[in-house]
């Protein structure tokens, strides 16, 4: 079997202080947005270019695939084909229930505590869908909410039999609970080491900077306390949590003490700067500066940063055109069945489909790809387009992040830290 290159497709590099060189390319019929190459599929595509056939190797064929569905490439015969969308990995949110028993200030699910229940039927019918998909290898779900593990016994049985029956078919079921942690309990500490799931935990700050915005309604009282106590009975179970900490006005000045306590217990992390304007981009800025130099000091050199964090949906590790897989390969399920664009939009948004409909998954997912389109010309030429990708496009202003500023500070920054890495104490 043989390839070509689609007409109109362009090869470009770009130049990233810190990173290297990005190669992308332009395609004509899917708007103004590129696609970023990896080094593996580079070679194959500089082949292409010479406008001869190309006769792939075995290992080359999976990429191949992958160029194709992006409309890169086109197979010499088998089109028949075509219209079968494939992908090799899959990323979903998952919303377990609109419940919750925080309520945080900058909370963005718009349909937390509706009076929703979630259909029974939804992880069936979510298998079925999955095992429809040509090429499916690895599906990756969040299980969120809400607060996932207040409703523990309604999901967790479901999420097993998702993962035998996707198995059977050799593909794999990634699992992560996206908690408060605020409600744990010793079923759900074995459920969670016996299956080997992830957990990401919320904390925003050490004791009084958490409590500002992380409140328990019924009491006004902070969350910090509780959460630090189930977190100990997680580390002692040898569950090692990643830590997301989402910065607002309120806790920036913490971050830094928070940073430095995250380094001394190695765990995983993620700062994003909350969105929909709860903090501005120089006090997004200014509280990198006091974390950067947390991870600079001395005693820090050769600590892995690459390996322990992230920074909003900067992709700072792997360029990309979009900040996050939404559109792209991701979609958001929610609990009556639709599929949404992302879970910001559960209740308030237009689902992009749902999980009833005849349509293949990946068609439906790729409904929602025009919402990435529509950058700035600020963007397009920047040096950092694939790696902040004009931040999340659900809240960018006139084309472009409203944290700009900030971001185009912070990346050279992690790529000093990234630079750091190698070097001996
Ligand atoms: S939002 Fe700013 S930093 Fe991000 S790509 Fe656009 S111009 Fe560059
Ligand atoms: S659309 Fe925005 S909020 Fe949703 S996953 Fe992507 S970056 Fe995050």
């Amino acid at each position: 079997m043989t390839y070509f290159l689609n007409p109109a497709v362009k090869l470009h590099k770009r130049s990233v202080h810190g990173y290297g060189t990005i190669n992308f390319i332009t395609r004509d019929g899917v708007g103004d947005q590129p696609l970023v190459i990896d080094d593996r599929a580079l070679p194959i595509i500089e082949k292409l270019i010479l406008g001869k056939p190309y006769f792939p190797s075995d290992s080359d064929r999976e990429i191949l695939s992958r160029l194709e569905e992006d409309g890169v490439v086109s197979k010499g015969d088998a089109k028949e084909n075509w219209h079968q969308p494939s992908a090799e990995s899959l990323q979903f949110w998952i919303q377990t229930s609109d419940r919750c028993n925080l309520a945080c200030t900058y909370c963005y699910i718009p349909s937390l505590n509706s009076k929703r229940t979630r259909r029974h039927d939804l992880f069936s019918l979510f298998s079925k869908k999955l095992l429809a998909v040509r090429g499916l290898k690895t599906i990756s779900i969040k299980l969120a909410g809400g607060e996932p593990l207040l409703s523990f016994r309604d999901w967790s049985g479901d999420v097993i039999k998702l993962k035998l029956t996707l198995a059977d078919a050799g593909i794999t079921l990634n699992v992560r609970i996206i908690t408060n942690l605020t409600f744990l309990n010793k079923e759900i500490v074995e459920y969670i080491k016996e299956n080997n799931f992830g957990i990401s935990v919320s904390i925003d700050g050490l004791a009084t900077y958490n409590d500002k915005s992380r409140i328990f309604p019924t009491s006004n009282r902070g969350s910090f306390q509780v959460v630090m106590r189930n977190l100990e009975i997680l580390r002692a179970n040898g569950i090692k949590p990643a830590v997301m900490v989402t910065a607002t006005s309120e806790n920036a000045d913490g971050m830094a003490e928070l940073v430095e306590w995250l380094v001394n217990n190695d765990l995983v992390f993620r700062i994003s700067d909350a969105k929909g304007g709860y903090i501005r981009p120089d006090e997004f800025e200014n509280s990198f500066v006091e974390v950067d130099k947390i991870l600079s000091a001395p005693s820090r050199v050769g600590y892995p940063v690459s390996d322990r964090m992230v920074v909003s949906d900067l992709r700072t590790l792997s360029p990309q055109a979009t900040p996050c897989s939404m559109g792209v390969s991701g979609g958001a399920l929610y609990l009556d069945g639709s599929i949404y664009f992302c879970h910001t939009e559960f209740n308030d948004g237009t689902p992009l489909g749902t999980i009833d409909e005849d349509e293949n998954l990946v068609t439906i997912i790729r409904r929602g790809h025009s919402r990435h389109l529509g950058l700035s010309s600020e963007c397009k030429a920047c040096e950092y387009r694939f790696i902040c990708a004009g931040g999340c496009p659900l809240y960018r202003v006139n084309g472009k992040s409203p944290m700009c500023s900030a971001y185009k500070r912070i990346i050279p920054k992690i790529f000093d830290l990234y630079g750091k890495e190698g070097q001996n104490v």
